[in-house]
């Protein structure tokens, strides 16, 4: 089942791939990002901290050896569906 796809923007390479292909593309995970600087909550008095943003997986592309990040197929956009 197809559920990500990489797509090189530069020369237009495209690949598609499911979960059990990810082991054999030797992907790559960029490191995790912290959301933003910890913030004092005024009202509780506590220290709140921003959820971590997942690192991404990429892969080199196989054709200009240009970094391409994986992103998920047949993702659903939002300015498709309108409210
Ligand atoms: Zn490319």
């Amino acid at each position: 089942m197809i559920k990500y796809q990489l797509y090189c923007q530069i020369c237009h390479y495209k690949h598609l791939f499911g979960d059990d292909e990810v082991k054999n593309l030797s992907l790559q995970k960029s490191s995790d990002i912290q959301g933003s600087i910890p913030k004092l909550n005024p009202l509780s008095k506590k220290i709140e901290t921003q959820p971590i943003k997942k690192g991404k997986y990429k892969s080199k592309c196989p054709k200009c050896g240009r970094m391409i990040f994986v992103t998920r197929y047949n993702e659903p956009k939002q300015e498709d569906n309108p409210t």
